[in-house]
């Protein structure tokens, strides 16, 4: 399990605030709006974890983070200096996750208006994201990632985390049509 930064918003419920990697996040709400199965990946990173407790409406806020994130946490390209070892599998030639993911953050931060660190809660990011969904997914597509796809996952996904797991089961139903 995990090991959130974790901060206590209210006395029913554990509220969590998510450090976290911007293009990750976008990511994952990508993820979900396309259906993908929320199951361990085989780096042991922390992304099925952190799509289950944002589908369980259990995170509050994020802090965003150019650099290792809660998600990168458990992972086993993940350095005891906080440095990504492995590779951008997408390109013929050699480039470093640790360096693309930098670049790709700051480029989506600045895009965004958000500066390192800044706090904003997962409603707000939401509404940002739909509010710049056109320029931000040209942005933020990775190498050999289909534009459209990209967002229509975006915004079935944007809908599916405002509804929590109750819209995202029921908008799986229909994944044939994906
Ligand atoms: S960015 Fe690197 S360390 Fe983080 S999850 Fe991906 S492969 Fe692992």
């Amino acid at each position: 399990m995990i090991n959130f930064n974790v901060q206590v918003y209210g006395k029913e419920k554990l509220l969590l605030m998510l450090h976290i990697r911007p293009h990750h996040l976008i990511d994952i709400i990508r993820n979900i709006g396309q259906g993908r199965p929320v199951v361990p990946h085989p780096y042991g990173h922390a992304q099925h974890t952190i799509t289950q407790t944002i589908l369980a409406g259990t995170v509050r806020e994020i802090s965003f983070v150019i650099g290792a994130d809660d998600l990168c946490k458990p992972c086993i390209h993940l350095t005891a200096e906080g440095i990504c070892k492995d590779i951008l599998p997408q390109l013929e030639y050699r480039v470093l996750k640790q360096e693309y993911n930098d670049d790709l953050d700051r480029r989506v931060m600045e895009y965004l208006g958000l500066k390192e660190n800044a706090t904003v809660s997962l409603a707000a990011f939401l509404d940002m994201i739909e509010k710049n969904m056109a320029g931000l997914v040209t942005v933020c597509t990775h190498p050999k990632e289909d534009e459209s796809s990209r967002r229509f996952g975006l915004e079935k996904g944007i809908a599916f985390v405002r509804g929590g797991w109750g819209e995202w089961e029921i908008g799986r139903v229909g994944e044939g049509e994906r």
